[in-house]
């Protein structure tokens, strides 16, 4: 059984891994960025919570999202393992989790930071799901659904800023929190898609 968790600054890919690693092996994606930001969509309280902390960069307080990821793996289709997008993203959140699930591989997706805030800056979303970056995908219109794409508020500039900072101070230290527990692998993020993924299968398929 495959308990997986994806690290990675924000803009390393986390997402589009996490879509070609979920089918490649059946696994529910759970991306607590996606929960909270349809939450904030449907104007749930938690949604309006979380959309202060989101707006500013911040991380939305980790009972808030434990609780989320609790109830989430709690449903049957995690019984065969699940794949984890954007949680852990602080050692509190890492030792809860450690109480309720099993991880069985840390992939962390390595990239330099300047091609993060390239990545990020040229982000464009759809709201079927989709995410796309401007240097390969011109149309402003998902090529999926056909609606108009968009920048997430926390992907301009003002904001990018402060999610690096707190991804350095908050979320980094996890690569340790899983060397030590010997459940971490490291990928040249660098690359193309295609050829991350084929490192991340290399791992999952090398580890069970
Ligand atoms: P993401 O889509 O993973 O980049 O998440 C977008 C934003 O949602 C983050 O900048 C945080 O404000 C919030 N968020 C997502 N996951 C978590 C988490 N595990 N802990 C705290 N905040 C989170």
């Amino acid at each position: 059984m495959k308990g997986i968790v994806l690290l990675g600054a924000p803009g390393a890919g986390k997402g589009t891994q996490a879509k070609l690693i979920a089918g490649r092996y059946s696994l529910p994606h759970i991306s607590t960025g996606d929960i909270l930001r349809s939450n904030i969509k449907e104007g749930t309280q938690l949604g309006r919570l979380a959309k202060s902390y989101i707006d500013e960069g911040r991380l939305v307080p980790d009972e808030v999202v434990v609780a989320i990821v609790r109830d989430r793996l709690a449903k049957p289709d995690c019984e065969n393992g699940f794949l984890l997008d954007g949680f852990p993203r602080t050692t509190a959140q890492a030792e809860e989790l450690d109480k309720f699930a099993r991880v069985t591989h840390a992939v962390d997706i390595e990239v330099d930071p300047a091609e993060v805030v390239k990545r990020i800056a040229g982000r464009r979303m759809c709201r079927c799901g989709e995410s796309y970056h401007i240097s390969s995908h011109s149309s402003p219109y998902c090529d999926k659904c056909g609606a108009e794409l968009y920048q997430r508020d926390d992907d301009k500039e003002e904001t990018v800023a402060k999610r690096l900072e707190v991804y350095a101070e908050q979320t980094a230290p996890l690569i340790g929190y899983y060397r030590d527990k010997g459940v971490l692998f490291g990928v040249n993020g660098m690359k193309s898609v295609d050829e991350v993924f084929a490192q991340i299968a290399e791992v999952l398929d090398g580890n069970d």
